[in-house]
């Protein structure tokens, strides 16, 4: 991949940690020539990832929370000021109270509703009008979504309605965006053990069925994200917009797994 992101400037939000599928996706990029921005959410992660920026060479670090538009603004002018345009922005943040990622959906509370569509789907779409005004040559906007969007998984609950919200934006952003050359796409992932992930409730055993289940048996790793991002993010992908390209070893494909099913 070597000097495929050559002379690309791009954002990606969501570094909490180099668990973060955020690292594996800007590593990617790093290692193919892109100079990044980073973004991480409050003090209490910068100390985690001012050496991770340092490690690839990052000139844009800013604290930035979605749901804050000053905070947003304030990032944008400073990538305006910076770079003046932008080729691609990574969006890999989802949140929701970790009580409600357990027991019934029924019993989601207003509150909490709101606030993970406000979070994990609103932020992409005013992402996305932001990075708009910047991507002068075209662009590619990414975000990553969960196999709980389009089936019921265990404890996902009120974030697979928020994915599935997701996933219809990713639609009608890509029609908005694509007649100035914007790409808009999602990253459909298996399960992975993030920060984000521990919240969700038995996700070890999540872990064990999809490694059991999946048509490749074996999970997918940061790694396997990064590069799948790349072939989004870069001019490979240049003929595809709207998609939900799913990076999960196979695990949406498969109705049931073949067994040597008992006489019966
Ligand atoms: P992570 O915990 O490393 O990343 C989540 C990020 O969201 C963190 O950096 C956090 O700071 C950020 N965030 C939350 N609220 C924010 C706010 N208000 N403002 C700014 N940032 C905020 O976990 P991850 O698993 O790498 O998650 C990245 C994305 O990938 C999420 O959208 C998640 O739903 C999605 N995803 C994860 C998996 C998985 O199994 N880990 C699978 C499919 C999709």
């Amino acid at each position: 991949t070597a000097g495929l992101m050559e002379g690309k400037r791009g954002l990606i939000m969501g570094l909490a940690n180099d668990k973060s599928i955020a690292w594996g996706i800007a590593k990617a990029c790093a290692d193919a020539g892109a100079e990044l921005a980073l973004t991480y959410q409050g003090d209490a992660f910068r100390k985690r990832v001012v050496p991770l920026a340092e490690q690839l060479g990052v000139s844009q670090l800013a604290d930035c929370d979605v749901t804050d538009e000053a905070s947003m603004d304030a990032l944008f002018e400073q990538l305006g000021d910076a770079w003046g345009s932008l080729d691609f922005v990574v969006h890999a943040i989802g949140f929701s109270d970790k009580n409600e990622l357990r027991g019934r959906y029924v019993d989601t509370s207003r509150g909490n509703f709101s606030m993970s569509m406000d979070v994990s789907v609103y932020s992409f779409t005013s992402l996305c009008r932001r990075a708009e005004k910047l991507m002068t040559n075209g662009g590619s906007c990414l975000t990553l979504t969960y196999y709980g969007a389009e089936k019921v998984m265990p404890h996902y609950n009120v974030m697979g309605v928020a994915k599935a919200a997701l996933e219809a934006s990713v639609r009608y952003l890509a029609e908005d965006l694509g007649k100035n050359g914007i790409r808009v796409n999602g990253i459909s992932a298996g399960p992975i053990k993030t920060l984000a992930a521990s919240g969700i409730g038995d996700f070890r055993y999540i872990l064990k069925w999809n490694e059991l289940n999946s048509p490749l048996r074996r999970n997918v790793t940061i790694g396997d994200v990064g590069n799948s991002a790349l072939y989004l993010l870069s001019d490979l992908g240049a003929g595809v917009t709207g998609e939900i390209h799913h990076v999960d070893a196979g695990y949406h494909a498969v109705g049931m797994k073949a067994v040597d099913a008992p006489d019966i």
